[in-house]
């Protein structure tokens, strides 16, 4: 089975150049608005502890494969935009049927290497303490359930289907020395009293990156390694604020990394950081990263598997890591029919960029029946191994997602798809759907209380 989904991987496209799975290009009010593929990004951020103001100057690379306006997202207001060393300006953009908003930058491009450049401002997550110390709080904290809710809510970025290479600098200014300490699932280098520079994997999507600077040890901070499977030593933080225990992160951790490896092969990134939080909330997954209580803490460390190991390309293909996990926290049921008559979870607009929250008890029940058809070739987990083997760190869709089941189980699964997945909603769906998932999401609040 390996084998085969490897021969699969040859025949796809070059790993990063992702434009074949962007939503169709369309034209807007403002012209031909056409999808770009990012190449890098640098964000040039500066927190100004005086003034407390914190701005961004991103410099992005990308490449339009048609001449049109190119799209991003930028929810704060950009500002001294230039593309290619010309003065430009941005504009709000509508998707089609008004489903979702983005950026287009005013000026239409040819095919070819381009050059964007920007300046914004964010306050989202971010806290300037001055009390005895002056310090900053900063997270680059990301939700999937709610759309425009990526890295765009900080600075700018392309849509999910996109992978490129990320670099945050960031520099405190007002101050000689700071004593800031940084949680990245990317690699950290100090550069001066005052400033660090982090660098992020290429493979990293908008939903993907890490980010959490505070006041040196304001967080208690636990570091050890854990030995794959595979005989790696995997570098791991776990992090709690005073009234946690990190003790109970670490201990748990290894029993939720044993479990993983054992059902779904060698942890499949370069180290683990985990911010653990508020009982009762649930979390957030990044690639190699959560910040999550304990209480969801094994659902998020599945999600480095599906979702930030192999990710989905769109809001569409979001339920596909949702259903995995809950399938998992529901204790892997095996079930002879899907207990809903109907949905439509995967089947809304192309342009669609958040996750359907009834993912999680569809997606599971749907998943539960998978396993059932596939018992005689080892279940729906003999799939997954495979699947995340030959799809780590790459973004597939839905369609991919099922072509594969159907090359692993030599079964037609077009019904099964065009039923629960792409279909009509029942309203037993809409009655399964309420018991939803068990961890409530943090509100803003939260959020910000955790910073
Ligand atoms: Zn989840």
């Amino acid at each position: 089975m390996k084998m085969t989904l490897a021969i699969l991987t040859l025949l796809s496209t070059s790993a990063w150049a992702n434009l074949h799975l962007a939503p169709p290009d369309f034209v807007s009010k403002s012209g031909r608005s056409v999808f770009v593929d990012f190449k890098t990004a640098q964000y040039d951020v500066t927190y100004d502890l005086e003034n407390k103001i914190t701005t961004v100057r991103s410099t992005i690379v990308f490449e339009a494969e048609k001449t049109g306006k190119p799209i991003f997202d930028l929810v704060p207001n950009p500002k001294n935009v230039t593309l290619d060393g010309v003065a430009t300006r941005v504009v709000a953009l509508d998707f089609p049927d008004k489903i979702s908003k983005a950026r287009l930058v005013d000026t239409f491009v040819d095919p070819g290497e381009h050059v964007l450049k920007m300046e914004n401002t964010f306050k989202a997550n971010v806290r300037y303490h001055d009390n005895n110390t002056f310090n900053v709080s900063s997270a680059f904290w990301i939700r999937d359930l709610k759309e425009r809710m990526f890295l765009e809510q900080y600075v700018p970025s392309n849509l999910e289907f996109d992978q490129y290479q990320m670099t945050i600098n960031a520099k405190f200014v007002g101050v000689k020395k700071i004593d800031q300490e940084f949680f990245t699932n990317g690699v950290v280098t100090k550069n001066s009293p005052t400033s660090w520079t982090i660098v992020y994997p290429d493979y990293f999507t908008a939903s993907s990156l890490y980010y959490h600077t505070t006041r040196q040890g304001s967080l208690r901070r636990m570091d050890y390694n854990y030995l794959s499977v595979n005989g790696r030593e995997i570098p791991v933080t776990v992090y709690t604020p005073w009234y946690l225990a990190t003790s109970d992160f670490k201990k748990y951790s290894e029993e939720i990394f044993a479990e993983l490896e054992a059902d779904y092969g060698p942890w499949g990134h370069p180290s683990f950081v985990a911010y653990g939080t508020l009982p009762g909330t649930g979390g957030m997954e990044h690639s190699g990263a959560t910040q999550t209580s304990l209480g969801a803490f094994d659902h998020e460390m599945l999600h480095s598997y599906f979702a930030k190991g192999v990710m989905p390309s769109n809001g569409n293909s979001g339920w596909i890591d949702e259903a995995i996990a809950s399938w998992r926290d529901r204790g892997y049921l095996r079930l002879p029919t899907v207990s809903f008559g109907g949905s439509d979870i995967g089947g809304q607009s192309v342009y669609k960029r958040n996750t359907d929250d009834r993912s999680y008890a569809l997606g599971a029940a749907f998943m539960a029946y998978l396993d059932y058809r596939l018992q005689n070739i080892g279940g729906l987990k003999a799939f997954l191994r495979g699947y995340f083997a030959a799809y780590n760190h790459m973004v597939i869709t839905e369609q991919h997602f099922k072509n594969n089941l159907e090359f692993f189980s030599g079964m037609d699964l077009t019904h099964e798809f065009d039923t629960y997945i792409w279909g009509t909603n029942t309203p037993d769906a809409e009655g399964l759907s309420k018991q939803s998932h068990h961890h409530a999401p943090m509100t803003e609040a939260q959020l910000k209380s955790i910073l």
